[in-house]
């Protein structure tokens, strides 16, 4: 791809006039959807409203005038199509985190005598962290236990009870097949759950398709949703009946406001909801993803696999001279939709070209990640970004003192 071709590309784009959705500010080139993605602009219309008219003027009402009550389930209902699942199968609430502390309680619940979470060495690692705590609470009872990814599908075994993986990885964007690690954690008698946070509204996924028993995911990275949005669960109706939270609280009780002394779960995902969701963010994501609807994300695959695919030519093409290699996998099937370069001066070069305009970022110890997020990139940006790179190594300007310092988030 040459600079006129990548102008042909983003005029012939069908996707092309969603850029206009968001707010990006001019002159910015902005690589970092999926950490956080860029402010819808009906986003910021739904905020004030819920403010200034469901907050400050009708108050205490509004669980019920504005329906703030079933918000969480209205929200994962809009997710479940993107994510190849039924409405009444997706909720949202609280975070990642706390999410996939739940769905692995519900998933050790309903395979007892089995002891064993399996998960991925190098994973993001909150993921770790909270299967470490889950097996600490359980006073041994079981084990977290992580192996390379070659190693996963031989690991499985019958005291296995479940196996979480992240679909996307969040640093190389290396991508998992979703169905053939379903089929063999389901051969050897273990539940899975997924991680969508760096491939939900990136890629099309399907999980009813390959029968998936738990998935959790960010929705403030390709699904806009704003800082600190809350995340989805999903959790197939078949799990449903008897699914455990282990983390409870009374927005997942059966009838919250009877105010009974013992938990009786809510039919349905309702019970893994745990305190009262933050109405503000909620209702901002969902204004956000108005932006999906009518999109097809077969086009929008479509269009990752080429920006990433233009993007990895072009640093192959004009970088490798100056030590950068390409961590991502090449093959498009198996990678989601950022690109991973690495060079041991990784973190300078980066806060060089964020000083330029271009915004990416770093992750430890040496790789730049750009995220070519398909709503709002442009194959221009591809192009100018790999020219501002060569031109920060060539002119070495990331040698600069301020460029070595760092600040509390990288
Ligand atoms: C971004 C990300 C998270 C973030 O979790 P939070 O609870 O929202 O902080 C978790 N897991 C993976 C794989 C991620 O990429």
């Amino acid at each position: 791809m040459n600079q006129r071709d990548a102008d042909h590309l983003d005029s012939e784009d069908p996707l092309g006039s969603l850029r206009d959705k968001f707010r990006i500010p001019p002159g910015l080139i902005y690589l970092c959807g999926n950490s956080l993605g860029p402010m819808p602009l009906g986003a910021a219309g739904r905020a004030r409203e819920v403010v200034e008219r469901e907050w400050a003027e009708d108050l205490i009402r509004s669980w019920n005038v504005h329906d703030w009550f079933g918000l969480p389930e209205r929200v994962g209902a809009r997710i479940a199509r993107l994510i190849g699942v039924r409405p009444h199968e997706v909720i949202v609430a609280d975070s990642t985190s706390i999410n996939l502390f739940k769905v692995v309680n519900a998933a050790l619940h309903t395979r007892p005598g089995r002891h064993t979470i399996l998960s991925e060495r190098g994973n993001f690692p909150t993921n770790a962290y909270v299967l470490q705590g889950i097996a600490r609470g359980s006073a041994g009872a079981t084990q977290a236990r992580a192996v390379e990814r070659a190693e996963i599908p031989g690991a499985i075994d019958e005291d296995t009870a479940v196996v979480v993986l992240t679909h996307v990885h969040y640093r190389d964007a290396a991508a998992f097949d979703i169905a053939a690690v379903t089929r063999a954690a389901h051969a050897a008698g273990a539940l899975i759950v997924w991680d969508l946070s760096h491939s939900v509204g990136a890629m099309p996924v399907d999980l009813a398709a390959a029968g998936a028993d738990f998935a959790v995911g960010c929705t403030y990275k390709y699904l806009n949703g704003g800082p600190g949005a809350p995340a989805l669960i999903f959790a197939a109706e078949r799990h449903q009946a008897e699914l455990d939270p282990g983390l409870c609280g009374w927005w997942g009780h059966q009838s919250p406001f009877d105010l009974v002394e013992d938990y009786q779960p809510a039919p349905g995902m309702r019970r893994m909801l745990t305190g009262t969701p933050s109405i503000l963010a909620l209702a901002t994501l969902d204004a956000a993803l108005d932006v999906f609807d009518g999109i097809d994300l077969a086009d929008v695959r479509a269009k990752s696999t080429r920006l990433t695919s233009a993007f990895i030519g072009l640093a192959q093409a004009r970088l490798a001279a100056f030590g950068v290699t390409v961590a991502t996998p090449l093959d498009p099937l198996r990678r989601g939709a950022h690109v991973a370069l690495r060079h041991p001066e990784a973190y300078a070069i980066m806060q060089a070209l964020i000083a330029r305009q271009v915004v990416g970022d770093f992750r430890v110890p040496d790789v730049m990640r750009f995220g070519l997020a398909p709503l709002y990139t442009r194959y221009r940006d591809v192009w100018d970004t790999v020219e501002i790179l060569a031109d920060v190594l060539v002119s070495e300007e990331w040698r600069k003192p301020e460029f070595a310092r760092r600040g509390r988030v990288t």
